[in-house]
């Protein structure tokens, strides 16, 4: 029944709404969901016309992509400048546009060409996806109407969640337009940064192991050799079902036992084994004819009625993946990487990132993960440039094209116009450079101009990370993230175990002081091995939450710390998440008792220093009861932040809104500063903030005794350190109560390091595509 008969009837449009939606979504492609829907939609509301036109990024105009009504002849070929006629006004105005008498409307225009009559009636919607425009939906009339609140707001619904599916579409790299899908005039993608730097490379897309959804598209260079892999593969598929048919033989019934045959008939050349060979012909990879084959006849099988054959798609799809299996490991053998390779994956795992030499790895970028994730802390130890959570990349299309990745600001740009290649091949020049000039400073002491000590320590994970600490010139390890050492296993780290790795972290820098966290899991960091699911991780089970309620994890980590620590005595304790005074009491008895048992054993050094890690408001308010019943603070800015800016640190979404120099934020570590003091502790800080050369002034301003690092910024914020006098910035700490945004902020201090001529470490990346 149509929507105009059922206005007021808000269950039926709900239905018809979900209806239609559900339809969009099981189309097997952009193309079929756009003209399904302008069908359905144009029944619905017992219109004449329904059309969709689809921004074109690269040509700046908006493409009539679908209609039921007009002249589909000119689908694909018409477009509309952006504020061109009825349809660019609503597109401009990022409204709805609801008109009874189209026609006196200023910006109305008859388009003949599409076979417009004159329609009197007009009701337009934007759609929208994350305040970017993706293009407009329409519907008109001859006879004049007036469309009712209801109807609108039923075209409202239906455009924002178009907009996912065309979002989803453009991620996933169903082409909207010929030009986006060369990225003819380049493509820009946020993400998070992972590992800072630049690299200028080649993209190489790996599949996750066996994927079919995630072969990417690719011509082949010799077809012979790809039509030999893919039968070498079936063959192989085939002696595995064999093997397991025959070991079946005796537990099936006769009947049971010939599906066997059935399902290896799937892949005959007269069934979808030949489909696969045609394409390799006509010039398709093997792995990707293979997975255009078979998701074709997945979907096919997925939307029959009869549930037996619906359940064939699982077949397929498992026989697709087995052949795909041996097609992966026989391709990774035989390929080639490029000098300078841009690897792209949909998760980087230690597996994935190992498959490129490392000579010819450049950078990376994955569609998922966070600046926390375990690739991105391997990335930053082997010293990639990485970006990282580019959820919108259309990976499977990015093979064998020019990629930039900017590390610092998390972006990636695909195919970049010339212009945009020169400046960070600029950039890229500028950063070696620097870094070998800085060279020059890791003996310096890091002081101010007048004279204020600025002692910077590193953050290490890996082992290899220790080693960098030390050729930068760390003065001491503030964070040692203990959960890597975990993170690279399949099991739990024995005691023993623990000890060797912690040993070397303590040795290598003695007796500069190295400061462990204990296990900090939870949140974004789960072990492959001991999985914690939540609909809320970062409000949820992590960091000392998880290790109290498990007091034997706990309690093996600290008693190998403390043995580790024996002869040396640089160790210090941190203990990250502490939202109560209970929290810590409970930790420090646990640390306490393996205190004693080791000194049972016979080890002799006294109790380290126990730090608390200021990570949530709450702790920033008890800042002075914790700093009074531990050795030290830590702030966390990372977390501190998002826990005060209710902002996910690895949300790309909200990334704009993730403000470490927000006027909140400041006053918050000058807070802890201040409480710490005034306890007679020390306080360090060692988010990613302390690591930021414009940042870094400001904090030595507030009074943090340390700033501990990635060692990669270690010498570039000394060099502004050292290049500085504190009171010409202590005036912002003085009156931090009076800025207002963060920005704000962030623009004096830049200013005050362009006037002592530090302009070069402003511009980490490129911030001003930011
Ligand atoms: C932080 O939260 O700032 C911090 C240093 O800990 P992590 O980044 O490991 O959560
Ligand atoms: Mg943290």
């Amino acid at each position: 029944m149509p929507l105009a008969a059922n206005v007021g009837d808000g269950e039926r449009m709900i239905s018809t709404l979900r209806r239609i939606i559900q339809a969009v979504n099981d189309a097997p492609d952009l193309e079929a969901a756009l003209a399904l829907l302008v069908r359905e939609l144009r029944a619905a509301m017992a219109t004449d016309v329904c059309t969709i036109y689809l921004r074109d990024r690269a040509a700046g105009r908006l493409v009539f992509r679908a209609t039921e009504g007009l002249n589909r002849d000119r689908v694909g070929q018409f477009s509309l400048g952006m504020d061109e006629g009825l349809v660019g006004w609503v597109a401009s105005r990022e409204e709805p546009l609801n008109l009874e008498e189209a026609d006196q409307h200023p910006r109305f225009q008859l388009i003949p060409d599409l076979g417009e009559e004159p329609f009197s009636t007009f009701l337009g919607a934007p759609i929208i996806h994350q305040r970017d425009l993706l293009g407009v939906l329409v519907v008109q009339q001859t006879a004049r109407r007036r469309f009712s609140n209801d109807e609108e707001s039923f075209l409202v619904t239906i455009s924002a969640q178009l907009a996912g599916v065309i979002a989803h579409a453009e991620a996933t790299g169903a082409v909207l337009s010929p030009t986006a899908g060369q990225f003819g005039d380049g493509a820009r993608f946020v993400g998070v940064a992972g590992s800072p730097g630049i690299a200028i490379g080649e993209g190489v897309v790996l599949s996750p192991n066996a994927d079919l959804e995630a072969v990417p598209s690719r011509q082949c260079e010799d077809r012979k050799a790809e039509l030999r892999a893919f039968r070498a593969a079936l063959a192989r598929v085939r002696d595995d079902i064999e093997v397991v048919a025959e070991n079946l033989r005796e537990e099936l019934s006769p009947e049971d036992h010939a599906l066997f045959g059935v399902y290896l008939t799937i892949l005959d050349d007269s069934s979808l084994g030949g489909e696969v060979a045609a394409l390799i012909k006509a010039g398709e990879w093997a792995q990707g004819a293979l997975s255009q084959v078979m998701l074709r006849h997945i979907r096919h099988f997925e939307r029959m009625e009869h549930s037996y054959l619906r359940e064939r798609a699982v077949d397929v799809r498992d026989l697709g993946t087995r052949v795909l299996a041996y097609l992966q490991d026989d391709q990774r053998e035989r390929r080639q990487m490029p000098a300078k390779t841009v690897l792209v994956a949909e998760e980087l795992t230690a597996s994935v990132l190992g498959e490129v030499p490392r000579e010819c790895l450049v950078g990376v970028v994955s569609m998922r993960g966070s600046a926390n994730s375990h690739a991105a802390i391997l990335a930053r130890s082997m010293g990639i440039p990485a970006a990282v959570g580019v959820a919108d990349l259309p990976m499977n299309r990015l093979e064998g094209l020019p990629v930039v990745v900017d590390g610092y600001n998390g972006r990636v740009y695909v195919n970049p116009h010339s212009q945009v290649r020169r400046r960070f091949e600029l950039l890229q020049a500028e950063d070696t450079a620097l870094t070998e000039e800085l060279k020059a400073l890791i003996n310096l002491p890091c002081e101010t101009l007048d004279g204020v000590r600025a002692p910077l320590w590193a953050n290490t994970g890996v082992s290899a990370d220790i080693q960098r600490a030390r050729d930068n010139g760390a003065e001491g390890v503030g964070l040692y993230r203990t959960e890597v050492g975990f993170l690279l296993r399949d099991r739990f780290p024995s005691e023993e175990e623990q000890r060797q790795i912690y040993r070397e972290q303590l040795d290598k820098l003695a007796p500069s002081p190295v400061t462990m966290r204990t296990l900090d899991v939870g949140g974004d960091k789960s072990l492959p091995y001991f999985p914690i699911e939540e609909d809320n991780p970062f409000l949820g089970w992590r960091g000392i939450r998880v290790t109290l309620d498990h007091p034997e994890i706990f309690l093996t980590q600290v008693r190998a710390m403390l043995k580790a620590n024996e002869g040396l005595g640089n160790l210090r304790i941190l203990l990250p998440m502490i939202t109560n005074l209970e929290e810590l009491e409970e930790a420090r008895l646990l640390i306490a008792r393996c205190h004693d048992e080791v000194l049972a054993e016979g080890f002799t050094q006294p109790l380290p220093p126990v730090g608390v890690m200021i990570e949530v408001p709450a702790a920033v308010y008890l800042a002075r009861a914790l700093a009074e019943r531990a050795d030290f603070l830590s702030v966390g800015s990372n977390d501190l932040t998002q826990y005060l800016l209710a902002v996910d640190r690895n949300n790309p979404r909200v990334a704009g809104l993730y403000q470490p120099l927000h006027p909140a934020v400041l006053t918050a570590l000058k807070t802890v500063v201040d409480a710490a003091h005034d306890a007679g502790k020390t306080v360090s800080i060692c988010g990613e903030l302390a690591g930021d050369p414009v940042a870094a002034p400001l904090l030595v301003a507030m009074g943090f005794d340390q700033l501990s690092m990635n060692a990669g910024n270690l010498l570039r914020v000394k060099s502004v350190l050292r290049s500085l006098s504190l009171s010409d910035i202590q005036f912002m700490v003085d009156r931090l109560g009076h800025y207002r945004s963060a920005i704000q902020i962030s623009t004096q201090v830049e200013a005050l390091l362009r006037d002592n001529g530090l302009e070069r470490f402003v511009r980490t990346g490129d911030r001003a595509q930011q």
